[in-house]
């Protein structure tokens, strides 16, 4: 059997006057869904565990089929995985964001958008200035992409509690002042020091210098977040007995392919927004469907549309991979005759708020050997009545399994 589960991500919403107290899902035109959700079973699905954060992260690892509460651990480790940043017993990693500080406030929290080019100069100088000051300095930078990198930290003694640590994400205090979000228990000195020393060895480096002159923020201080000690997750193949293939254009869900054992396939032009390759990922997942069970395809376009609180973006997201990537799979998995698809969003990003909620989101199933239940469309309310009910994110693949 092939199964299929693709992630519109952000995808469901709440009623938006514009349209009429409509969503997104119900106004756009998607053929395809719709026969999966009339001719397969629907429900609601929760994906995020109430006591953690409704991140992408979070309700990802979830569809992957582990649960959170086991295995999650924050970004920065999922981010590591998928860089191939190798970590061992006792390494704590941190998300490292570029930053600007300015009169002790968070002036901005990725450094004006800095290029990667400029940032891996930036982060080659830091592992120069702590290692040539402090000769057994347990840490190190390590550049990405933007303002996004990573700083992995070893202390055997206190990796879980550092793993534990409360740290703001930058971009959740920007304009506020920086040391109200630095008081932390002793245990965490040396991780507190390292980013307030970060200011000296970045101050006056000609990267910096030279953005100031072209009026451009400079990255005069990182900011750690997001940190935790590496998932430890079994292989999708031994607990699933199932060989899967991840086709994202985001590292942290990257990341899960990599912890989860999954082969990542690389899709040219897979940009993680609106702009994003959905012909590219179709065919990707098409192929990908001959070495493999199970194919996740996860498309990040109507997240970013929900973010940039922009309807048209978001309906035509949704429409886009109806037309490029639902329809040669379905076209595709007839051809093998035993097959389920599942389609669903991770979490809602409604557009009136622009970040994302906890609510279930709704979930079309369709089986090859399985009958249909009595919805005929699929959105946020159609699904309600059901013959899924109320599903819980990581139980979703044994119950494709079933
Ligand atoms: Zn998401």
């Amino acid at each position: 059997m092939k199964i299929v589960i693709v992630i519109e991500d952000g995808a469901s919403d709440y009623p938006i006057e514009e349209i009429d107290g409509k969503t997104p899902l119900k106004v756009a035109n998607k053929p395809v869904l719709d026969r999966i959700a009339r001719e397969g079973k629907t429900g609601l699905i929760q994906n995020v565990p109430e006591s953690l954060p409704p991140g992408s992260d979070v309700a990802n690892m979830s569809i992957f089929g582990y649960d959170p509460l086991d295995y999650y651990t924050g970004r920065g480790p999922l981010e590591a995985a998928s860089m191939g940043v190798e970590t061992k017993e006792g390494d704590v990693v941190f998300r490292c964001n570029t930053i600007t500080e300015r009169d002790g406030l968070m002036a901005s929290s990725n450094a004006g958008h800095i290029s990667s080019e400029e940032a891996a100069e930036l982060m080659e100088a830091l592992n120069d200035y702590f290692n040539d000051k402090y000769p057994d300095f347990k840490g190190k930078f390590y550049p990405g992409v933007s303002y996004r990198h990573l700083f992995v930290y070893n202390d055997s003694e206190n990796a879980e509690k550092l793993a534990e640590l409360d740290m703001v994400p930058p971009h959740d205090f920007v304009g506020e002042t920086i040391a109200d979000k630095l008081e932390f228990d002793s245990f965490a000195d040396e991780v507190k020091s390292i980013m307030l020393e970060s200011q000296e060895a970045l101050a006056n480096h000609p990267v910096n210098q030279k953005r100031i002159e072209e009026g451009k923020e400079p990255c005069n201080m990182v900011w750690f977040w997001g940190q935790g000690t590496m998932p430890d997750m079994p292989k999708m193949e031994d607990v699933y007995g199932l060989k899967g293939a991840v086709i994202t254009g985001v590292d942290l869900i990257k990341g899960l392919g990599v912890c989860s054992g999954c082969t990542n396939l690389d899709v040219p032009g897979a940009t993680a927004f609106f702009d994003t390759n959905y012909k590219g990922k179709g065919e990707y997942a098409v192929n990908a469907l001959k070495d493999n069970d199970i194919v996740f395809v996860h498309i990040e376009s109507p997240d970013e549309a929900g973010h940039a609180k922009n309807l048209e973006e978001k309906v035509k997201g949704i429409e886009n991979i109806d037309k490029f990537i639902l329809a040669p799979l379905m076209d595709a998995l007839e051809e093998y005759g035993d097959f389920k698809i599942a389609v669903l969003p991770d979490h809602p990003t409604p557009i009136d708020i622009g970040t994302h909620t906890r609510d279930m989101v709704p979930i079309a199933i369709y089986s090859s050997k399985d009958e249909a239940d009595d919805v005929l469309v699929y959105d946020e309310d159609s699904v309600k009545d059901g013959a899924l009910g109320e599903l819980i994110g990581c139980d979703l693949l044994k119950l494709l399994l079933e």
